[in-house]
């Protein structure tokens, strides 16, 4: 037996991935199962199509697949026709999907830059003017730096040299501004368990109409991750093999409620807690005398996570587990990031009353340490 664990309240789980769901949603998923070859799953999927289709600012079908959202980078780089990548690498996830192009036995060319920076666009474009590429990967929020990236601008430089791009919206969708179809992005992949805020297990995907006409014709598509196959199903709205049932009833009442609040007010309130975090990361620096500040560069801030730097002498496991006392979860930094800093997700469902709240505790967890390990700032910024 598996001991109970006391119920938590909601907003108390600030980690960037995988977010905090709430309790209304989670209740959807012991809904008894149906059939997934009869209308009635055919009709809640085109209900959910819809739903995607608004949240992510396009009129093409929205794949949906039982997977994480590896597979669907995956999925993105198996259906791109033979040639040169060239991978935007600025963090962990970015690198990733360079390692996923290079393991489905594909040349690939990185520009990499310093975790925490952003691209400087001019050299994107001397690159893809110097040699010819297939395809661009990007990372749209870099879920390592909280950098988020113009993948607009990137779309429109692989354009002008006859390249596609490839848009990892994991930890964007939902939460940043995203128009799919205005950017003319080729391939967007996001899943659940970012700023849609709904349990993992579900990748989402769309394919520029080029995109898919392209794919066609690539040899070699493998048979899970065929895009070919995804599309043939979603026009008769269902997925090629089994689709996570219960996963998509929570999708679909979460996609109700993302309608009822509406796509631009989401993104603004995604704004209003990365500001706010702004906001507090500086006065709490001058109320406790210590420096603590984003790592994203101002410009190009995500408005779904930050990573807070710390001061000097101040640990992020040790900050996270002082914050974890005071009833919050925050998330650890990747690699190098891991000891100096802290992430904070601020997105899905949450509010900018509950991020107040996190933001609270994590002040006084950081001053409380701060004063026993007698750190001071140096050098106020
Ligand atoms: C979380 C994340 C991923 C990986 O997602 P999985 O669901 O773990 O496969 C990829 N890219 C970005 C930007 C992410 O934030």
């Amino acid at each position: 037996m598996v001991e109970a664990q006391p119920p938590r309240h909601f907003e108390s789980f600030f980690v960037p991935g995988p977010t905090e769901v709430r309790a209304e949603i989670l209740d959807t998923l012991t809904r008894q199962v149906i059939p997934h070859r009869e209308p009635e799953f055919e009709a809640m999927f085109a209900r959910i199509q819809a739903g995607l289709g608004d949240v992510l600012l396009t009129g093409r079908p929205v794949y949906v697949g039982a997977c994480s959202a590896t597979g669907f980078m995956e999925l993105g780089v198996r259906n791109t026709p033979p040639g040169r990548i060239l991978a935007l690498v600025n963090g962990a996830f970015s690198e990733r999907f360079a390692l996923v192009a290079e393991s489905c036995g594909r040349q690939v060319d990185r520009i990499t830059v310093e975790w925490g920076d952003a691209f400087d666009m001019d050299a994107v474009e001397s690159r893809l003017a110097s040699t010819k590429y297939t395809a661009v990967t990007v990372a749209h929020c870099e879920t390592s730096t909280g950098v988020l990236t113009d993948v607009a601008s990137v779309a429109s430089l692989a354009h002008r040299h006859g390249a596609m791009v490839l848009v990892d919206a994991v930890s964007s969708a939902g939460g940043a501004r995203l128009t799919v179809d205005a950017w003319a992005l080729d391939f967007v992949c996001t899943a659940s368990q970012k700023a849609l805020a709904l349990p993992a297990g579900l990748a989402f995907a769309v394919a520029s109409p080029d995109f898919l006409e392209r794919a066609r014709r690539v040899p070699d598509r493998g048979f899970y991750f065929d895009i070919v196959q995804y599309d043939d199903y979603a026009a008769k709205n269902q997925t090629p093999s089994t689709p996570a049932t219960a996963l998509l009833y929570a999708l679909e009442a979460q996609l109700g409620d993302i309608t009822r609040e509406g796509i631009e007010r989401r993104w603004d309130r995604h704004l209003a807690m990365r500001d706010a975090t702004i906001e507090w990361a500086a006065a709490c620096s001058e109320r406790r005398t210590l420096d603590l500040h984003l790592l994203a560069p101002d410009g190009s801030r995500s408005p779904t996570l930050s990573v807070l730097m710390l001061p000097p002498g101040l640990k992020g496991p040790e900050v996270r587990a002082a914050v974890a006392d005071r009833g919050f979860t925050l998330g650890s930094s990747l690699g190098e990031l891991r000891e100096e800093s802290i992430r904070i997700g601020h997105m899905g469902d949450h509010t900018l009353e509950g991020l107040a709240r996190c933001l609270h505790a994590t002040e006084n967890a950081i001053a409380e340490l701060a004063e026993r390990k007698n750190i001071r700032a140096l050098v106020l910024r």
